[in-house]
């Protein structure tokens, strides 16, 4: 179902930035992958569609003064093909190898994931874990950057303004002996939606907790990091009795709901599980 709209394809970030400006809705396309499923629902509302495809600029990967930046338009499949080190590629290897099947992962952009901004888009724990920040363009107020758990507002609202571009996310690129973990609960090992995911990042200062960031997708609104879990880590030793603590808690923060993939109560039992399975790998993992 197509309504009629024009169409654009901008070259460079300024032309991308000159499209977003027009007056009427205008609609940025990366990879397609989620609009095209969402026209079988409804039409596209859209004045103008502009084809990010041929922007380079948005598809390159970097690192500066200790901050990774990945360009929005970065793909699933390059985001596997990257070696970073061992904390990214921790979190990103095997969320990308969960994310979809290889066709859709050549497609699918990290900017596409976030900026849809599903309660259970993949990138998102990972990200949150990352302590990540998107930088937004505008023609008409330039740069802004905000962390990502503000730019998730709800189910599928983000704080992009309509004429606004997701150019990047940045995080600190992690220290040596940054430990983590991934897990994604799915009804098949790919190309299935989360049940449950989860990404922890947490570095450990004379064996006791310097920083702990938990993520959790698909049990809440919008991606959640579990903040009181994570002060309760902070300055401990992870022994048996912090890790269940912690995990109780990440449980009791999140805020699952029932649908048909699962019900709200097995979504909260399998934080608690997860959490605890993770801080557990944590303490076993040498840096
Ligand atoms: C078969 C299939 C399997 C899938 N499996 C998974 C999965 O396992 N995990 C998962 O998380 N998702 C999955 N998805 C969903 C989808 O592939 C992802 O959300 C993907 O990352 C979207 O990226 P895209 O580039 O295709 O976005 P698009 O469809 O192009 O855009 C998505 C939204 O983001 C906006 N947008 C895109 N880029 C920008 C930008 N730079 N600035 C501002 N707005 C922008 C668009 O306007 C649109 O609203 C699947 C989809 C399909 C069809």
């Amino acid at each position: 179902m197509i309504n009629d709209f024009d169409f654009t394809r901008p070259r460079n970030v300024s032309e991308a930035l000159a499209a977003l400006a027009h007056d009427g809705c205008v609609v940025p396309v990366a990879g397609g992958t989620n609009i095209m499923v969402n026209l079988k629902r409804a039409p596209l509302d859209a004045d103008l569609v502009v084809d990010l495809s041929g922007v380079e600029e948005l598809k390159s990967i970097s690192v500066n003064n200790g901050r990774v930046r990945l360009g929005a338009g970065v793909s699933f499949a390059h985001l596997l093909d990257w070696h970073p080190g061992a904390a990214i590629e921790g979190l990103m290897h095997p969320m990308c190898v969960a994310f979809a099947g290889p066709l859709i992962r050549n497609l699918a952009t990290v900017g596409g994931n976030v900026c849809d901004a599903s309660a259970a888009a993949d990138i998102s724990p990972p990200l949150l874990a990352l302590d990540a920040a998107v930088e937004l363009q505008s023609a008409a107020h330039g740069r802004r950057t905000l962390p990502l758990a503000e730019f998730f507002q709800g189910v599928r609202r983000t704080a992009r303004r309509p004429d606004e571009l997701l150019t990047a996310i940045e995080f600190p690129q992690p220290a040596e002996d940054e430990r983590w973990f991934y897990y994604k609960l799915g009804k098949r090992k790919a190309d299935a939606i989360s049940i449950v995911s989860i990404a922890i990042t947490l570095r450990l200062e004379q064996g006791k907790v310097e920083h702990a960031r938990i993520a959790l997708g698909a049990v809440a609104p919008v991606a959640m990091r579990a903040p009181e879990a994570e002060s309760l880590l902070q300055g401990e030793s992870l022994d048996e009795t912090v890790i269940n603590a912690a995990a109780v808690v990440a449980a009791r923060e999140s805020r699952p709901i029932d649908d048909f993939r699962a019900t709200g109560a097995y979504r909260r039992q399998m934080v608690e599980a997860l959490v605890k399975r993770g801080l557990t790998e944590i303490t076993q993992q040498s840096t």
